[in-house]
């Protein structure tokens, strides 16, 4: 991060004190080695949060070059690494999002709520789940053909949440940390391998 985007960030901060502040941050690859400095800032600047944001490979996202330079598949050890020093209860709370998988010490995650309490509306009208199920497998429907309370109430809208410890491919299926981890993300594993079923690829327990 650069020092003047550090002393504009500052100033910012330090002008809204009646609001929460959250610093929100792309973690991959190619930020893991300056992520220690970013933490020292929002501590330095008393933020309330910080939360790293992963990559979700859709669309263009999903060429190799993006992968390699967004993703963390290369640098797990250095992931894990940087989780485990840095999840706290604050202050700042530091938080990771659903890409990052279960996180170390606990491997606990968060009950997949696509469909659930999350849904995503496409600019054309199709109506997914989840932004992290962005696949023409996923639609639930059209706006433009079916009432949005339909769609909320098609089965399909849940499938992805409710999948069985079944489908789950090994390692996940046997994990003693499934019943907290759910298997983690189930759009960020079909994204990156194309099988719904297959284990968690960025597992950080390794
Ligand atoms: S192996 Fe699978 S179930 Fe176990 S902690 Fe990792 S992602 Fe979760």
């Amino acid at each position: 991060m650069s020092s003047k985007a550090l002393a504009v960030s500052s100033r910012f901060m330090t002008s809204r004190d009646a609001f929460q502040r959250v610093l929100s941050r792309p973690k991959a690859a190619e930020t893991l080695d300056d992520a220690p400095e970013f933490l020292r800032f929002a501590r330095d600047e008393k933020v309330d949060s910080v939360r790293f944001c992963g990559f979700v490979p859709v669309g263009r996202g999903r060429r190799k070059q993006v992968i390699h330079r967004l993703g963390f598949g290369q640098d797990l050890d250095r992931l894990r690494e940087f989780v485990a020093a840095s999840v706290t209860d604050g202050p700042p709370m530091v938080l990771f999002d659903p890409a990052f998988g279960p996180l170390p010490p606990g491997w606990g995650f968060h009950e997949c709520m696509a469909g659930i309490e999350t849904l995503y509306i496409s600019s054309i009208g199709d109506v997914y789940p989840c932004t992290s199920l962005l696949n023409p497998r996923f639609v639930v429907g059209n706006l433009g053909e079916r009432p949005l309370e339909e769609l909320w109430n098609d089965p399909k809208m849940t499938s992805v949440a409710s999948l069985p410890r079944e489908d789950l491919a090994s390692p996940c299926r046997e994990c003693p940390s499934l019943p907290s981890c759910h298997g983690a993300c189930r759009g960020i594993t079909f994204a990156h391998t194309g099988d719904l079923g297959a284990a968690f690829p960025f597992c950080l327990r390794g």
